[in-house]
């Protein structure tokens, strides 16, 4: 018989093995997953007792970020964002809700800036490639320029449709979107139930709780030299942005053309290095983060002491370091 050929001891190995996969990991630990959605690096931390849970939810959370690019990527030609881009010029195109609120809620955030964040940038930005040193030349800027102005959007909430007042616009939530990924992922897992997570999409990242009882570090990148830290924030229960020049660059003639770009130029801001803001939901803290860098510091940082909750982190165009009002009596 069968049974007699093991020895004994193993089949009671077996069934504890059995049992801790039913159960999951016995004791309760950090269970993280790094994946390249959305042209950057994802990354998700939860800590939890049972590991096949929190493997589920990790699970979840990069499909979340998938579907998202799937939905907003420029890039890819068949994105609700690319059909839009397409379509809504001269007659009005009708979008999912999740994308038409998003767009409102982009274009009350250029309300908010004074047009510093404007998700139709992208009319003049799509003819920048960063990697082939590549930018727009004079006629070309000056006819795109525009069709650069967020009022070109046009809202008929009975239809949840949009239509470009301009024959030549062309929006981009590259600004915004991972910063709404991330919100839509955080708040999936605490919907699950999680209480001590993290969740992050290039430069941004929400936390929920605290790291066992100890903040989370975050560190702030030196922007020339983003190896190295210029300062490490103690947080929890935070989102944080850091938008910067030396993401997506390159140099020609001394001048440094990066994708950040002043919506009344076509050109790239260029009086900070960085900007990191901190606040309650990653969606507000990423298109503030990108709008503070166009608004550069002394308004960008007037916005910031004027609204609740938020804070920021400046490296301005000297690489001196800045800070908002509520940040500044910390360090005293
Ligand atoms: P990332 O996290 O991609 O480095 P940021 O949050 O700094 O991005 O935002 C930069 C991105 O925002 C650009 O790559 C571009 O897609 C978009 N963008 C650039 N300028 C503007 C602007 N003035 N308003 C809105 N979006 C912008
Ligand atoms: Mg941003």
């Amino acid at each position: 018989m069968h049974a007699n050929l093991i020895p004994s001891g193993i089949p009671l190995a077996v069934m504890v093995l059995c049992l801790s996969l039913v159960s999951g990991t016995a004791a309760a630990d950090w269970f993280k997953k790094t994946e390249s959605i959305m042209g950057t690096q994802i990354h998700a931390e939860v800590w939890h007792e049972n590991g096949i849970v929190a493997e589920q939810a990790l699970a979840a959370v990069m499909s979340e970020m998938r579907r998202i690019d799937a939905l907003m990527s420029p890039y890819k030609k068949t994105s609700e964002l690319s059909l839009l881009n397409k379509n809504a010029h001269p007659s009005a195109y009708r979008v999912s809700s999740e994308l038409f609120d998003l767009i409102k809620k982009s274009n009350r955030i250029s309300e908010l800036t004074h047009g510093a964040f404007d998700i139709t940038y992208a009319s003049v930005g799509r003819y920048y490639d960063y990697r082939e040193a590549h930018r727009p030349a004079d006629a070309q800027m000056e006819k795109a320029l525009a069709a650069i102005d967020y009022r070109h959007l046009v809202f008929d909430n009975e239809k949840q449709a949009i239509r470009f007042a301009h024959e030549s616009v062309y929006v981009d939530l590259g600004g915004i979107a991972k910063g709404y990924a991330v919100d839509r992922c955080i708040n999936l897992l605490i919907d699950l139930g999680f209480s001590q997570a993290m969740v992050s999409a290039g430069g941004d990242s929400r936390i929920v709780g605290d790291h066992r009882g100890q903040p989370w570090s975050v560190g702030v990148k030196n922007p020339r030299d983003p190896q190295a830290m210029v300062a490490v924030l103690p947080l929890e229960n935070t989102a944080i942005s850091t938008s910067g020049d030396y993401e997506r660059y390159f140099i020609e003639e001394g001048v440094r053309y990066h994708h950040i770009l002043d919506p009344g130029t076509g050109q790239s801001a260029q009086s900070s290095r960085s900007v990191t803001i901190l606040g309650e939901e990653a969606t507000f803290t990423d298109a503030l983060s990108t709008s503070v860098f166009v608004l550069g510091p002394a308004k960008g940082l007037a916005l910031v002491n004027s609204l609740p909750g938020i804070d920021a982190i400046i490296i301005d165009g000297d690489g001196k370091l800045q800070f908002s009002d509520d940040l500044l009596q910390l360090e005293d």
